[in-house]
């Protein structure tokens, strides 16, 4: 004898295998999210590191990583998802829809960290990804277009120096060429690297077509506790802050730290603190969207007892309008050049990288709405300060952002946590999303 819950289940099996090709009524899609299985599955992922637990660390092509592969390819194989990967390393596992050769919704994070970093930055993008398909088979759904998880190579600006390797080697905005320059802090280069961790094929430019996904979505955790504060359980997100990043060099005769008297000085270290400071003075006038952070600095000679000759400056400016952050290097920069006149020092600036801003597809947060009044889940439009895959993923397809609350805003630390009950909200939320959007 059935069940009453157990009737109604059967019910929606029926009409999603019956009903598959047509437009499904969403409102009779029964997700129920394994989220046992799916801590389960971070927990084993976490053991793949080379630190101590919980701390973990699983640089790019490390022996931890290439295990971490071998992982990953077996979950989704037995979930029956047919598994690629490109060469260097994104790996895609796919689930067939009824349309095929349509373009794919794509969903996805990375599964790389930092040096002892937590258990949910990235993975839970990847694993959650997972969970919403193993929770949208039980539930008889049958995508029309296909649903297509990416597990990308590196986001984290680790092993190579360079963030986001995988997703912006994708769009194509990270060349084979920059790519065969890249060593490490012992001087491997980044294709020997990659071969060792079995990608052996000859690295070609990426051939992801510019209409291989309608959409893409990533789960992630916050990263800092305004959801948290508030109490609200999803964060939409609308745009993903986007860095610039500068080095300023100052420049001095140097001198005697005893004879020289300090009103004849050309100091390059005072002149940098002058500007470091005027800078905190800068963003404080609009401190709503415009971080700059100077988070390098090299004395050079370093000698306790000489007046440096130079000190370079990393300067990291982001915003989520390009022209604001323009327009805010180039007020750093003024200011800059005042300081050097007015102290006597030369000074120079590079330009190292920057990314531009990227906005969330309107199309595909209407989507996720959708699917958070479904489960009565209140939700808080907000911006992404840290970067993400989807910062590169958004300059060719329409992207979305999920985001879940992580305790005390924590992450990129041991103690990194986000809670069963907030991953079975985000994981409910991606799995409508990704069901609604393989039928647009
Ligand atoms: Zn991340």
């Amino acid at each position: 004898m059935l069940s009453f819950s157990q009737l109604v289940c059967c019910l929606c099996l029926l009409f999603f295998v019956v009903f598959s090709k047509a437009e499904p009524d969403f409102s009779l899609l029964n997700i129920s999210v394994d989220t046992e299985r799916l801590v389960e599955d971070l927990k084993i992922l976490g053991q793949f590191s080379d630190g101590d637990y919980p701390g973990i660390t699983r640089l790019l092509y490390s022996k931890e990583d290439k295990a971490a592969r071998r992982y990953l390819i077996a979950l989704f194989e037995q979930s029956g998802l047919s598994v690629s990967w490109d060469p260097v390393g994104n790996i895609f596992a796919r689930w067939e829809g009824s349309d095929p050769t349509a373009p794919a919704v794509g969903s996805g994070s990375h599964f790389d960290t930092l040096l002892n970093a937590g258990l949910y930055d990235g993975t839970l993008g990847v694993l959650g990804a997972l969970e919403a398909i193993r929770s949208l088979k039980k539930a008889g759904f049958q995508p029309k277009r296909s649903i297509e998880i990416v597990a990308f190579t590196s986001e984290e600006v680790s092993r190579f120096g360079v963030g986001c390797v995988g997703s912006r080697y994708m769009v194509g905005s990270l060349s084979v060429e920059e790519l065969m320059k890249l060593k490490d802090s012992e001087g491997v280069d980044f294709d020997s690297a990659r071969k060792f961790c079995g990608y052996t094929e000859e690295l070609g430019s990426s051939t992801t077509s510019d209409d291989r996904y309608s959409a893409f979505v990533e789960l992630h955790i916050e990263q800092y506790h305004i959801l948290e504060d508030k109490g609200i359980p999803i964060g939409l997100v609308t745009d993903i802050a986007a860095p610039a990043l500068y080095t300023v060099e100052w420049k001095g005769p140097g001198g005697h730290a005893g004879s020289v008297p300090l009103n004849e000085r050309q100091d390059p270290f005072l002149a940098a603190s002058e500007f470091a400071l005027s800078l905190e003075q800068l963003i404080l006038k609009d401190p709503t969207n415009s971080r700059a952070t100077i988070g390098r600095v090299e004395v050079y000679p370093g000698s306790a007892g000489a007046i440096p000759r130079s000190v370079r400056l990393s300067v990291d400016i982001r915003d989520i309008n390009e022209e604001s952050r323009t327009k805010l290097k180039e007020q750093a920069m003024e200011k800059a050049a005042s300081i050097a006149q007015k102290r006597k020092v030369k000074m120079d600036i590079s330009h190292n990288y920057s990314y531009p801003p990227a906005k969330m597809d309107p199309k595909v947060i209407a989507v996720m709405e959708d699917s958070c009044r479904k489960y009565n889940l209140t939700f808080l439009k907000m911006i992404s300060r840290p970067f993400h895959d989807s910062l590169f993923m958004a300059t060719k397809f329409p992207t979305g952002m999920i985001f879940i609350p992580c305790k005390e805003g924590k992450s990129h630390v041991p103690d990194e946590y986000a809670s069963p009950e907030d991953i079975l909200r985000g994981v409910e939320v991606l799995a409508e999303t990704l069901a609604r959007l393989s039928y647009l």
